[in-house]
């Protein structure tokens, strides 16, 4: 029995990977401290004997979870770690900024001194934000990035690029068998409709019937994943031989105006709503200066070396999203 620690397990795609290892019969023992999540998600497979859920950050010592933790006194190992914990949504980050660091450097610190403990293999959730506003398009691993040191986005920009740093220490001098995998912007059931993530904000607002706001003149592009992808490339990641560390982008190469966003979300859901655009700088954290103009990765590592590439199109993708929307409203 293969036995799984999610950090940020009650986060977006801690709660979609949470789901899909249980249905594969596997051990989940949920970590979160609901910085950024809702709380009914830790409850949603309590009745799974296989899950378990602490509410712990992850700045301070994990092992108290494991004395509480039934599970891990059953099987007494932990095999693989996926670090999920952090805020993710611009918004949400910028008003945590602290903390998005703390967890990005003293956080990754005591998972990967776990997963050095117990021989596990952690996957370290790193983002396409390494790259900053890239000036390389598409951007490709081996791009160093053009990132802002003092800017609203630089706690997690930078957080996320000393926490590769950590990574690939724990491996050079500890042998610590780690995955760092670069997320794109992906989307999905379970993302918090209240975090402020443009996929979210224009299903809702259509929904609600209020106007979809574009930040700026919304020709600034993004590549979105759907869910069930990211989880295929995650899972082919872990298999991969242990020298492999990464990092590795995964998201969907497809390339979307906001603007083409905005009307593709609005030919889907029958609304009165309209688009607006609202002008980047009375909208702070997406000022001008640090919202990325453009975004999509290359896959060519992912596809060479895991085997994968992403199979959801956008407007599928967006048709599971918005059922699920719908269906969370019927609740
Ligand atoms: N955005 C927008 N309207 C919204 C939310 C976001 O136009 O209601 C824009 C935002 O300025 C950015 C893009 O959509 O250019 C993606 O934003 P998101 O927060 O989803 O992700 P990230 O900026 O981290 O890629």
């Amino acid at each position: 029995m293969r036995v799984n620690l999610i950090t940020g397990s009650t986060g977006f795609i801690g709660t979609n990977l949470s789901k899909y290892l249980l249905d594969q019969g596997e051990v989940v023992i949920g970590i979160d401290n609901f910085s950024s999540s809702e709380k009914w998600k830790s409850e949603l497979f309590s009745e799974n004997p296989n899950y378990e859920f602490f509410e712990h950050d992850i700045v301070k010592d994990v092992h108290s979870v494991l004395e509480k933790s039934e599970l891990f006194k059953k099987y007494g190992k932990i095999d693989r770690i996926y670090n999920l914990a952090c805020p993710a949504s611009p918004p949400r980050y910028i008003s945590i900024s602290l903390e998005t660091l703390d967890v990005c450097t003293i956080g990754v610190r005591n998972m990967l001194d776990l997963a050095k403990e117990f021989d596990a293999t952690i996957l370290q959730a790193s983002t396409s934000e390494v790259y900053g506003d890239p000036i390389v398009h598409p951007q490709l691993e081996s791009y160093r990035g053009n990132v802002n040191t003092v800017g609203p986005r630089s706690c997690y920009d930078e957080g996320k690029r000393v926490a590769e740093t950590f990574c690939y220490e724990y491996k050079r001098l500890f042998n610590t068998k780690v995955k760092i995998v670069r997320i794109f912007n992906t989307y999905g059931p379970y993302m918090d409709p209240s975090d402020g993530r443009v996929i979210t904000n224009f299903i809702l607002q259509a929904m609600e019937g209020k106007d979809l706001t574009i930040y700026g003149d919304g020709k600034q592009t993004r590549s979105f994943q759907y869910i069930d992808d990211l989880i295929q490339a995650f899972m082919k990641f872990m298999d991969t031989d242990a020298d492999f560390i990464g990092p590795v982008n995964t998201g969907n190469p497809g390339e979307f105006t906001i603007l083409e966003l905005a009307e593709l979300v609005l030919r889907k859901i029958e609304t009165p709503s309209k688009i607006v655009t609202v002008e980047m700088d009375k909208n702070d954290p997406y000022d001008k200066k640090n919202d990325p103009q453009q975004r999509k990765p290359d896959i060519t590592l992912a596809q060479e070396k895991l085997g994968w590439s992403p199979d959801i199109k956008l407007e599928e993708g967006l048709d599971k999203t918005i059922e699920y929307y719908k269906n969370l409203n019927r609740k």
